[in-house]
């Protein structure tokens, strides 16, 4: 699914709304330092379901939200919108039936995060896993930091080995695994609650 269109809104220091159109093929940015071209990236991760804020260069993730500056007050809210292209229908089947996903992130202060795609309010989750079936996602190779390169040569090979699963497209299975193994661990204590209760009535 290629992206298509990135829209800020009182995210880092993009107060006003700003829309970054992608067309195919090589987009580039370019400025001056400072003028936020790493913003832009992190708020590409950030709308795809990022939850560590260190990851957005932040404390605390209401870090994001426009701070304010001399001119100009603190904004309340940030929310960033991406747009993806789904003529090709390679969605999840709960949103596959238009030409167009909008996936939309916001946050409030003092009210945490809240995700919408397509108008319909979604779980973190059910955001990272479409990227993550899309073999994208917040923590995609694909999308590399400052000072990246240097810390993947000097990478453990079980770091490495996450980078080969994401490009073999394995990284949404991984996390299912995760939760079905959590479900297991679940399910074989209540057995086991079930076995003693069983005992006492024997
Ligand atoms: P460089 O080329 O030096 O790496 P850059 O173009 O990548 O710079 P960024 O690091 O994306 O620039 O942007 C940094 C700017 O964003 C700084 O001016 C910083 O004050 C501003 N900024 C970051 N967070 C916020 C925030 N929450 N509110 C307002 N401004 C912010």
């Amino acid at each position: 699914m290629q992206f298509t269109r990135l829209r800020l809104n009182g995210f880092k220091s993009f107060v006003d709304p700003t829309d970054l159109i992608i067309h195919p093929g090589l987009t580039g940015v370019v400025g001056p330092n400072g003028c936020g071209k790493s913003n832009l990236l992190e708020a590409l991760r950030w709308v795809m379901g990022e939850n560590r804020a260190s990851a957005v260069r932040g404390a605390g993730m209401e870090d994001v939200i426009f701070a304010g500056t001399d001119s100009r007050g603190a904004r309340h809210f940030a929310e960033v919108t991406l747009q993806l292209d789904n003529s090709a229908r390679l969605a999840p089947a709960a949103f596959n039936h238009a030409d167009t996903l909008e996936v939309v992130r916001r946050i409030t202060r003092d009210a945490g995060s809240a995700y919408r795609i397509n108008g319909k309010e979604v779980r973190a989750r059910d955001v990272q896993m479409l990227f993550a079936d899309a073999s994208t996602g917040a923590h995609s190779p694909a999308l590399v930091r400052q000072g990246q390169i240097s810390e993947l040569i000097s990478a453990k090979p079980k770091a490495r080995r996450r980078i080969l699963e994401e490009a073999a497209g394995i990284s949404g299975l991984y996390q299912r695994r995760h939760e079905a193994e959590l479900r297991l661990r679940a399910t074989e204590t209540n057995l086991e609650r079930i076995g003693d209760v069983v005992e006492q009535l024997a």
